[in-house]
This record gives C-alpha cells, sequence and structure tokens, in this order.
C-alpha cells in the first residue's frame, strides 16, 4: 500500500477481529465495547453523569488548563491555525470539562457536579508500547466540593472500574501537595536546597527549577534522583489545613479497604493542584507502567478566569494500558455477539423470498445474517460460521412450495422442517433460552 495512505504511526484502527495487527489495535472492537459498557455501569452506580465535549478545543484553553511548562504543552500538542483561531486536538480532557462547567453554568444544576468521560486525546509523544498519539482517556471529575470524601470517591470510582474487570495486583499511590501556601513553602527550601547543586542539574530541570519547581521531583535522571534524596520532602511542609485534609483521605480509604502506599515523590506541577494527588500503577505492562492518575485542583476554575473557586478532583485513565494489563493478567473480554439465525438461499425465487424474510426478522429483534453475492449454498453455509450463526435456515424452491423452511441448529447440527407461519415464534423461543 502507497505509505502515504497508510494510518499514521502512533495511531490505529479498532477492527472486528485482531488476525492483523499491524496499525490496529491489538484488542477487538468487541473488547473495546465491553470495556466502554464496564465504565458506563460502575459510572452509573457511582452516580457520575457523562459529560461530551469537542475534540477541538481553543490551545490557550490547554496552554492555561494543563500549564505553559508541562510537556503536553510545551512539546506534544497537535495544535494549528486557521486564520485567527489556534485550534488544538485535546490532550486531556479536564480542561475541557471544566471549561465546559464553566461556559454552561453547570453548578445552577444545583448540588455537587459529577461528570464522566470517555473519548480519544491526542499527544505528539513517541510512540512505544502503552504510549500511543491517538489514544483514549476515560476519567470522572467531582466538582464544586472540596470535601474529603469526594477525593476517596473519586479514587474509589477509579478503583471499581479495575475491579469490574479483574485487575488485580494494582498499586495506587498517594501524596498530598498541600494547599498553595504550604507548597510556597515547600518550593522555597526546595529551591534553596538545590542552589548549590546548579551546575550538575539538566537544562531541563534548572528550567523547572524557575517555572515549576515541584515537576524536579519527577526526574528521571539518575544523578538527580540521588542529589534529591536529602532535599527536603513536601510532606513536612503541610500547615493544619493541609494535614487535616490528608489524614482525613486517609482514614476513608482505610474505611473503604482501599489499598495505597505513600509516596512523597508523587507531584502533580501545577500551581492548580491541591491536597490529594494519586496514580495507580500495574506491574505487569512495562515501562509505561501508569494505568490512571489524578488529583484535586481547587484553583484551575480560577485560573481559567471564574470568579468564584470551584474546588474539584478528578482522575484519568488510559483504555490502552487498561488493556494492556488484561492481556498480561490473561482476562479475556467477552466474545463479539453471533449473528441468532443465518439465512440461505438457493435459487433467485428463494433469495428474493430470504431478503424480504430478513427485513420481518429484524423487525421481531433478531439479528439476521445472510449471503448478498448469490453464492453456492456450500459457500453460504461457510459464511453462516464465520459468522457463528445459532440457526440457519435453508430455502430453496421445495421449502417454498412447502411453506416452511431448513432450520439447522449450527452447534448441534439437528435440523427440522418448520412452517413459515411458526418460523418467528420458533426461533424467538429458542434464541432466548
Ligand atoms: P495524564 O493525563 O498524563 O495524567 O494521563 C492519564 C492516563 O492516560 C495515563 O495514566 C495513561 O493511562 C494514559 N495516557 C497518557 N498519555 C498516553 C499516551 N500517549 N498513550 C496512551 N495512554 C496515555
Amino acid at each position: 500500500m502507497n505509505p502515504e495512505y497508510r494510518s499514521i504511526t502512533g495511531t490505529f484502527d479498532i477492527l472486528p477481529d485482531t488476525s492483523t495487527t499491524d496499525g490496529a489495535s491489538d484488542a477487538p472492537s468487541s473488547t473495546w465495547r465491553y470495556i466502554e459498557d464496564v465504565i458506563h455501569k460502575v459510572m452509573q452506580r457511582f452516580n457520575a453523569e457523562e459529560i461530551r465535549t469537542p475534540i477541538l478545543e481553543p490551545t490557550p484553553l490547554i496552554a492555561r488548563g494543563v500549564g505553559a511548562y508541562t510537556d503536553i504543552v510545551s512539546k506534544e500538542m497537535f495544535a494549528f491555525e486557521r486564520g485567527d483561531t489556534h485550534y488544538v486536538l485535546r490532550p486531556e480532557i479536564t480542561a475541557p470539562v471544566v471549561r465546559a462547567y464553566l461556559q454552561h453554568h453547570l453548578d445552577q444544576r444545583g448540588g455537587v457536579q459529577k461528570l464522566y468521560y470517555i473519548g480519544p486525546c491526542f499527544r505528539a509523544e513517541r510512540p512505544q508500547k502503552g504510549r500511543y498519539r491517538q489514544f483514549h482517556q476515560f476519567g470522572a471529575e467531582i466538582m464544586g466540593t472540596d470535601d474529603p470524601r469526594a477525593d476517596v470517591e473519586c479514587i474509589a470510582l477509579m478503583m471499581a472500574i479495575y475491579e469490574e474487570i479483574g485487575l488485580s495486583g494494582l498499586r495506587l499511590r498517594l501524596n498530598s501537595v498541600g494547599n498553595p501556601a504550604s507548597r510556597a513553602r515547600f518550593v522555597e527550601a526546595l529551591q534553596n536546597y538545590l542552589e548549590p547543586y546548579r551546575h550538575e542539574l539538566s537544562e531541563t530541570s534548572l528550567q523547572r527549577l524557575e517555572k515549576n519547581p515541584l515537576r524536579i521531583l519527577d526526574t528521571k535522571a539518575q544523578h538527580e534522583q540521588e542529589i534529591l534524596q536529602d532535599a527536603p520532602v513536601l510532606l513536612d511542609f503541610l500547615d493544619e489545613e493541609s494535614e487535616k485534609h490528608y489524614a482525613e483521605v486517609k482514614t476513608l480509604l482505610q474505611d473503604l479497604e482501599i489499598a495505597f502506599v505513600e509516596d512523597p515523590t508523587l507531584v502533580r506541577g501545577l500551581d492548580y493542584y491541591t491536597h490529594t494527588a494519586f496514580e495507580l500503577e500495574s506491574a505487569d505492562i512495562g515501562a509505561q507502567s501508569a494505568l490512571g492518575g489524578g488529583g484535586r485542583y481547587d484553583l484551575l476554575a480560577q485560573e481559567l478566569g471564574s470568579k468564584q473557586a470551584v474546588p474539584s478532583i478528578g482522575f484519568a485513565s488510559g483504555i490502552e494500558r487498561l488493556l494492556l494489563a488484561m492481556e498480561a493478567q490473561g482476562i479475556e473480554a467477552p466474545a463479539a455477539p453471533a449473528v441468532d439465525v443465518f439465512l440461505a438461499a438457493l435459487g433467485d425465487e428463494a433469495q428474493r423470498w430470504v431478503f424480504r424474510w430478513a427485513q420481518q426478522l429484524r423487525a421481531e429483534g433478531l439479528s439476521v445474517g445472510l449471503d448478498l453475492r448469490g453464492r453456492s449454498l456450500k459457500s453460504q453455509m461457510k459464511e453462516a460460521n464465520r459468522q457463528r450463526a445459532e440457526y440457519t435456515l435453508i430455502i430453496g424452491g421445495n421449502e417454498l412450495e412447502a411453506g416452511g423452511a431448513q432450520v439447522k441448529h449450527m452447534e448441534s447440527g439437528e435440523q427440522e422442517e418448520v412452517a413459515f407461519d411458526n418460523l418467528v415464534a420458533y426461533l424467538q423461543r429458542r434464541i432466548e433460552a
């Protein structure tokens, strides 16, 4: 195939089956559908409501909402201009949800808004296992409360989805980045501590030290990690309010028997993040071990121009990583539903009959396959098998004359004649059973 016409590296097709995986998801569309169904079901249990926002968003929203000094905004955006407008393919969905909340005054619906989403996101990263340029996130945002119970409900919601899928051995890391006052004191201490090591820091870390100091704690460079070993620890700088919030979150998690490990290096770099930060990992999926993560962002709405604070917490997870974990743990989604009945026809008249009956049986709610190429009976039976039809109706001139069809149960091979008048009832009875 002309390479210019192939799908873009780092994106993939989701196909009905997985006999080819070059540029296609390892999982068939039925598995994707199953995962989405589980997400909808669990979200419903937690009384979260679905929100869908556009894939295209204004670049300034994402730059502001995700943070200008993050990798996502500085290096990974698919952004372009048309006329005076700057567009970006959304790299995540929290900022769009907050935008929608503010734009449509969702606070006026009353109470706490618990919103969830599933959809594609785009980042110009170097594609590798578990890291793609178009990937799919699901997540939830609980907006309009700073109660620690919302933090724990958000985490419980995320965990419930993985549990429903059947994954085990996951590790939930937890930290608090405190309120802005606590963090400001910590950042100052961190900058003072790192001052003598300036000449040993990478260009990136030096930049972070200026613009986004918390992100230094994320460094992957070993010599920087060693320098950081004796650095001040954020948890030691939490003030009373921050301590209280964090302690409450931990107690509530214990109440729900949700296991976690505290990790003081887990940070979210931006100023509008407050208090709780968490990440869920699986040791089974290789280098990109994060299944999902989230945190509290009490100051984001104001960052986006809201006069009022909208204290909120959310999580975002990747479907591709969930699929990797399922594969690693041998968890299979239910197979795609098969066709209830395949109509095999012999001869022109039978073909016309079958074409009409397919319509009728479908109107009765049955799923019906039929031949659209005028093939031999043998090929039609093969096609019925490929479609995993539960029953096949065989209709030729004799059957039309006799006013009944040969009905074959494909698994047992048993066959009997059923009068046309009884056909719908016959099939419905057996297929429901
Ligand atoms: P983030 O918004 O970076 O915190 O990402 C949240 C989740 O989305 C991660 O834990 C991953 O599961 C998933 N994710 C992020 N970036 C990618 C990517 N490029 N490819 C696949 N999944 C991703």
